[in-house]
């Protein structure tokens, strides 16, 4: 089950993992920084194996899996190591006038032995990411990649461990009972992304052992479109974000709020859109990705069950094929308007203005992510102060995931924590403070008895 050098169980390989973090080895930077180039060596010489086997995972075109998994995965990985020095380093910071003389620092320490469990739907990036900021931080790592990407899961967890030391990293190939098994261990950090409801299972499990957790989850992410958004600009935007991967993208447009003005011009431009990426037959094209399981495909297919097609809803079950599809004002209490959708079926929803698409959001969980289209900066603004989302773009979708110096993360049932770049590294750290005073100069202030004197001094100074 644990892939490395050997077959252990999981709770020899969790104390196989401490005792590599207690020998003090992960505190050397120029450990780390090996751990690092050990990823990006192993990305750069599996990119090939690694893009095959996403596509005999999800039918995942070569370009896209470049594109939207490999390269932003290589990019985290270089920034990371060119910045993480100086994110170790101590912190210095001031202190009040009352409690000098002295000096304060803070000290990013590791927390220790971290899990990282992941997903399908980017089965590279979401491994590879939350591990390299967990060993730049100096920690060491059990990670359970998805047992539905089983090619690419089982090439990083053969393939990587070559790379970097090999006590500091487990690799536990297989599904929820793995999961199960791993989440019995004492753990110093849980990084889990995935659905709500795995994610509520896994806090449950961290509670036992008060483990801390960055939960990266789900949700439905609005499209806000107003009536004086660039609509080819916004269709052409939000066509390419929902069949990104097929639309099984945690970040991807679900649905689209737009007033009756712009709606009939914005579904006819999505849908050529569509048409101009992959043609009059989607199945047909090799940079049409598929659903990851017949069960999946089987929910999506569900989820069209009764609402009217505008556009699309061509499948085969055998292929697990669904082709980008849309539906116009769906039942707003069926499972398509309050379910996550995950997949290429885009609603589209009439509001009668931005104002009422901001209480649509707002009567909702909050979600991932918001997008927002117009020209005019206090509509954007008023929709970004007044909606409450993990993160947010202006005019496109999805690209706010990628610079590594954006926190990314959710908020309530989206998910907790944050990563990428610094805020991965701080997440992967306790921040440790730090108060020195010189053995010298005592002073009787802070001590009784508070004669009126010190009363008044001490009041003057706090
Ligand atoms: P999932 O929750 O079914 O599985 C995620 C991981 O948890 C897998 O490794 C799986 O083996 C494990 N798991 C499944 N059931 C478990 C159980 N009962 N106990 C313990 N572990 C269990 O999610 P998925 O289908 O792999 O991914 C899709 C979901 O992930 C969507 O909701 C999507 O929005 C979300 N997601 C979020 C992000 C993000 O960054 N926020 C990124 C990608 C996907």
């Amino acid at each position: 089950m644990a892939t490395g050098s050997t077959t252990r169980s999981i709770s020899d390989s969790v104390s196989r993992l401490r005792a590599t973090f207690d020998s003090g080895v992960t505190r050397s930077l120029d450990w780390r920084e090996a751990q690092i180039d050990g990823v990006i060596r192993f990305l750069e010489e599996h990119s090939g194996g690694l893009l095959d086997a996403m596509q005999s995972d999800l039918g995942r075109p070569r370009a896209e899996g470049w594109l939207a998994d490999l390269a932003p995965t290589v990019v985290e990985a270089k920034y990371i190591k060119k910045h993480f020095r100086k994110w170790a380093s101590p912190r210095r910071a001031k202190l009040p006038l009352v409690l000098l003389p002295g000096s304060a620092r803070i000290i990013p320490e590791p927390l220790g032995v971290a899990l990282i469990i992941s997903p399908w739907n980017y089965p590279v990036n979401l491994v590879l990411e939350p591990l390299v900021a967990a060993l730049a931080a100096g920690n060491v790592a059990a990670c359970k990649p998805s047992e539905l990407a089983p090619a690419t899961s089982h090439l990083i967890a053969t393939e990587l461990p070559a790379y970097l030391d090999d006590g500091a990293i487990a690799f536990f190939e297989g599904g929820p009972e793995v999961s199960t098994e791993l989440l019995e261990e004492r753990f110093d950090h849980i990084f889990f992304t995935g659905s709500t409801h795995v994610g509520k299972i896994v806090m449950t499990a961290a509670a036992k052992h008060i483990t801390p957790v960055v939960l990266e989850l789900g949700g439905k992410s609005p499209v806000i479109v107003a009536d004086d958004a660039d609509i080819d600009v916004a269709a052409s935007r939000i066509a390419w974000g929902k069949t990104l991967n097929a639309g099984q993208t945690c970040i991807a447009p679900d649905y689209v709020l737009v007033t009756p003005a712009n709606r009939d011009a914005l579904v006819d431009r999505i849908a050529a859109t569509w048409t101009s990426f992959y043609g009059p037959s989607p199945m047909e094209s090799a940079d049409f990705a598929r659903i990851v399981s017949e069960k999946h495909h089987q929910r999506l297919i569900g989820l069209l069950d009764g609402q009217t097609i505008a556009f699309g809803g061509d499948n085969d079950p055998a292929a697990k094929y669904l082709g980008p599809t849309m539906v116009i004002d769906p039942d707003l209490s069926s499972p398509l308007a309050n379910e996550e959708i995950f997949g290429p079926i885009l609603p589209i929803i009439t509001v009668s203005g931005v104002d009422d698409a901001i209480r649509f959001v707002n009567e909702r969980p909050k979600p991932l992510s918001l997008y927002v289209f117009s020209g005019r900066g206090d509509i954007t603004e008023r929709v970004i102060e007044r909606t409450s989302s993990g993160g947010a773009c202006i005019n496109h979708v999805l690209f706010h995931f990628a610079p590594p110096e954006l926190p990314f993360g959710g908020v309530g049932p989206s998910g907790m924590g944050r990563y990428h770049g610094k805020s991965g590294f701080d997440t992967y750290s306790n921040l440790k403070s730090v108060l020195k005073k010189p053995v010298a100069g005592e002073h009787t202030l802070t001590y009784p008895p508070f004669t009126e004197r010190k009363r008044k001094l001490l009041r003057k100074l706090t």
